[in-house]
């Protein structure tokens, strides 16, 4: 059954990366039908909006979106800010997709230990973050100015139902690992925060399988550098798990390693999601050839194992990563001393090649 793929490939690095991600995915053997779509600041440039009906139509019509990256410098300061592309764009993608369970694998890979900022602490980080991604202060209205520009409001609003639905999700991803969930709130202060842990509580009686334990944010991001190896599946709100995955991926090394996948609910027994690399535009590096493709090449496994049920195929690209590692190629965000430094380009080929070898 052919596989249909929205490619929002986007601005900076996205491109870049994305081109390798698709020459993976082919690698595989697999029949997809991709279609290319603009979106962020390229679009802006196109048409005068960073998200065009035609490409949120796209991806309406796709089974999965594969997206780069958005946004840089040039568009910062575009007015208003509902044209920029990351508002005007991720946001609305989000929301209109209804992607509200944002999953983030943070794993450290084999040949990379060495690359961790924690020298010689661990062994290893492997967790995930699974955080909410539709609600909170991010979404809430009113956002806004009063007082003649003096003073700013953003709302931070949590409904029981949105809480429900990601934990329930974490509960199912915490039974494929090692069945425990650390829930993290700021449960001393904020409201939205007690609700959150309440819900949470809740549903940990009914999922008695699953041991869930409760962290303050601040706690937590102390804790992540302290001794990450605790956590199994971190479950959390929008706010402090953009926050807190950001730091987690640090902990592998570089932000170029580190895939994403944003899931909806399940229709027919398929899951609607948009994949992505956990990095930005890196305008400082787009063009050079010099980004890590491996954020955007895990990024596809993803999709092949959330919303198209193939284990097999995510799981031969995920080798064909760390075998590409293993032979020490390594693009400059990686590259110590005696590896073999690579483009971008030739980092992609050397694993789609691994996979075309190996079939
Ligand atoms: P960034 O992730 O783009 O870059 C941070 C640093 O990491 C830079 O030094 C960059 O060179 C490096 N880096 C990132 N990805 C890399 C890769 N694959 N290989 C090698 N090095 C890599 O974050 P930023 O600099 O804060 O943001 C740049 C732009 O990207 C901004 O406009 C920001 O709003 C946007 N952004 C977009 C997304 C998204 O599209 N989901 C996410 C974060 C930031």
């Amino acid at each position: 059954m052919a596989r249909n793929v929205a490619v929002l490939a986007g601005d900076g690095i996205g491109p870049e990366v994305i081109a390798q991600a698709i020459k993976v995915l082919e690698a595989t053997g697999s029949s997809f039908n991709f279609e290319h779509a603009l979106v962020g600041g390229a679009a802006y440039d196109d048409g005068g909006h960073p998200l065009p009906a035609a490409t949120l139509d796209l991806c309406r019509r796709s089974d999965a979106v594969l997206l780069g990256a958005v946004g840089g410098p040039k568009y910062d300061s575009i007015q208003p800010p509902e044209l920029r592309p990351e508002v005007g764009a991720l946001l609305p993608l989000r929301r209109e997709l209804s992607l509200y369970a944002n999953v983030r694998p943070v794993k450290t890979l084999k040949s990379l230990i060495k690359n961790s900022p924690l020298k010689g602490s661990r062994t290893g980080v492997d967790l995930v973050v699974m955080r909410e991604l539709t609600g909170g202060i991010y979404f809430a209205q009113p956002r806004e100015r009063r007082d003649n520009g003096n003073t700013a409001v953003d709302t931070c609003i949590y409904k029981r139902e949105e809480i429900v639905r990601i934990a329930q999700r974490a509960f199912v991803i915490a039974r494929q690992r090692r069945r425990e969930i650390v829930s993290v709130d700021k449960a001393n202060v904020l409201e939205t925060s007690r609700l959150w842990r309440e819900v949470v509580t809740e549903m940990s009686r009914l999922n008695p399988d699953v041991k869930v334990t409760h962290m303050l944010v601040d706690n937590c991001a102390m804790q992540l550098i302290r001794d990450p190896g605790q956590f199994d599946v971190i479950l959390t709100e929008n706010m402090f798990g953009d926050i807190l995955s950001d730091e987690a991926s640090m902990l592998t090394g570089s932000l170029g390693l580190l895939p994403s996948a944003s899931l909806s609910d399940s229709k027919d027994g398929k899951v609607f999601g948009l994949y992505e690399p956990v990095h930005g535009s890196a305008p400082d590096i787009a063009g050079q050839g010099r980004a890590n493709p491996i954020a955007a090449i895990l990024s596809a496994a993803l999709m092949l194992r959330y919303s198209f049920s193939d284990e097999r195929n995510a799981l031969r690209i995920e080798e064909a990563v760390d075998h590409a590692l293993a032979a020490g190629l390594r693009t400059a965000d990686i590259y110590e001393r005696g590896n073999r430094l690579v483009s971008t380009t030739e980092l992609g080929d050397a694993i789609a090649f691994k996979l075309k070898s190996a079939a």
